[in-house]
């Protein structure tokens, strides 16, 4: 008889447990996997899927208006909110079934239950059965974080419930000036919503290049969004349907949702992790695990949004991967956390992949800076107020291109490819050796022969 029920338990079907369990039963394990919602987690179920479903949505409204340049008329638009998250529930639940399908297909078993950490080996599931298991991969996941308790927090949304509103909100207020936050802010404003971002810090969009976060800030105001920085929200009130948001600068505003999106904390939370003896990092509140996603606890692991290291599906999959085929496959691999492209679909859209000018100087004692903003080809027939930004920084000491930065259309497929690159360490000869493709925004990289500015300082870090 086998010491243990199963050699692998994986704890949530998102997009890290599902990758680990698929992969570590095709090395022949036996795999349980446990979901207590839906099967593909967060990207697929309310977040990354249903998002670039609502952008595509909300960005026809331009295409539209765009058109008349084009000589299209175009009889006056309606748009049905309830058509859209209801198609959109169509295609969630299609794609849910294929991530059930295919995990069984590999054959591993789906449980449709909560299970926590009985003991090191141990999984207990929500009807009070438990099972043993050699290992165990916590794969959790991370859940919206609304911040301090503030009155009237009852009457506050986040994106999960944004993906669901019965209809939608004439006015909406969104604090938080992240990703998520600004694209749910592009996503309202171009169906039509009147749309405020209430953000506590100077700018919104921390981490990225300051030339990405004014240029997004001004191009998003340029199509109506208004940006309040250096405020909160410190207090709602609900009165019938309509909202007032009291603001820390004394102001008001009135709004027919009110919508947080500041941040995601790991589920960690009533999970067992004591009893096990797994860890929590001190630093970010995640599970605290080594480079080959092992927690203090030899045969567990932890990987994906849990951990609170890059928190992006791509990553929550090459972790679940790693994971599988370092335990299971025979194959020891650790997951590369640099220079990892990332995108937000604002409208324009960013596209990151490398250092920002910030980091880059600190890091580097010579820095070159190639910068252009441009009208793209597409405003100069449509009319719209529009200008594309894209900047390479480089080492001038090696030529080394350290980041790329795009703001504008398709910005998100342009980084895509040239993340490859970047990766590659390609210098900024390389780009230059490349024919420009004709005529394409993206052209602009390998044709910017002058450095816009040149950074050089005496002693340098690296
Ligand atoms: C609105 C939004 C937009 C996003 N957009 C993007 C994007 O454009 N690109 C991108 O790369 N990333 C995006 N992300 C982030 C991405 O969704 C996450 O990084 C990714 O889903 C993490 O995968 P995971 O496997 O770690 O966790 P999850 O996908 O969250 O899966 C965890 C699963 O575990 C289940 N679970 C939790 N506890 C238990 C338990 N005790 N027992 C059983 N099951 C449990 C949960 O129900 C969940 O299904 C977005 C996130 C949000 C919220």
């Amino acid at each position: 008889m086998a010491e243990f029920d199963v050699d692998l338990f994986v704890i949530g079907g998102g997009s890290g447990g599902v990758r680990a369990g698929r992969v570590a039963a095709s090395h022949g394990a036996r795999v349980m996997l446990a979901e207590e919602y839906r099967m593909g987690g967060t990207c697929v179920i309310r977040g990354c899927v249903p998002k670039k479903l609502f952008v595509l949505g909300s960005h026809v409204q331009q295409e539209l208006e765009d058109a008349a340049g084009f000589g299209w008329t175009i009889p006056a638009a309606t748009f049905d909110w309830p058509t859209l998250v209801a198609n959109k529930d169509k295609e969630i639940a299609r794609l849910e079934g294929i991530y059930t399908t295919n995990v069984e297909k590999s054959g591993a078993e789906v449980v449709k239950s909560r299970a926590v950490l009985e003991d090191a080996h141990t999984v207990c599931l929500a009807n009070g059965r438990t099972v043993s298991a050699k290992y165990i991969l916590i794969a959790t996941g991370s859940a919206p974080n609304h911040g301090t308790e503030i009155p009237g927090i009852e009457h506050v949304i986040s994106s999960n419930e944004a993906f669901h509103l019965p209809e939608l909100p004439k006015r909406i207020v969104i604090q938080g000036g992240g990703y998520i936050a600004l694209e749910f802010a592009c996503i309202f404003a171009g169906f039509g919503s009147d749309v405020t971002v209430i953000y506590r810090g100077d700018n919104i969009l921390r981490g990225f290049d300051e030339d990405v976060r004014s240029h997004v800030r001004s191009e998003m105001e340029k199509e109506g969004i208004t940006i309040l920085t250096g405020c909160t929200v410190t207090k709602v009130d609900k009165h019938g349907k309509e909202f007032t948001s009291h603001l820390s600068d004394g102001s008001s505003l009135a709004s027919d949702q009110v919508m947080f999106a500041i941040g995601r904390h790991p589920n960690v939370a009533n999970l067992g992790l004591e009893k096990a003896g797994v860890a929590i990092n001190p630093k970010n509140g995640g599970i605290a695990v080594d480079g080959w996603s092992k927690t203090s606890v030899e045969n567990i692991y932890a990987i994906g949004d849990v951990t609170h290291r890059v928190n992006l599906t791509p990553v929550a999959i090459r972790e679940g991967h790693a994971f599988a085929d370092t335990v299971f496959g025979k194959r020891p691999v650790q997951v590369d956390h640099a220079t990892i492209p990332t995108a937000v679909f604002s409208q324009p859209e960013v596209g990151s992949v490398g250092l920002t000018e910030a980091e880059a100087r600190a890091r580097f004692s010579h820095v070159d800076v190639y910068k252009a903003t441009f009208r793209p080809i597409k405003a100069t027939m449509s009319g719209r107020d529009t200008r594309m930004l894209m900047k390479l920084l480089v080492d001038g000491a090696t030529d080394r291109v350290l980041g790329c930065h795009i703001v504008g259309d398709t910005a998100a497929e342009i980084v895509q490819a040239v993340a490859i690159a970047v990766k590659m360490n390609a210098t900024k000869a390389d780009f230059d050796a490349t024919v420009a493709l004709h005529p394409t925004a993206a052209e602009e990289l390998v044709t910017m022969r002058t450095p816009t500015s040149r950074h050089i300082r005496e002693a340098a870090a690296e």
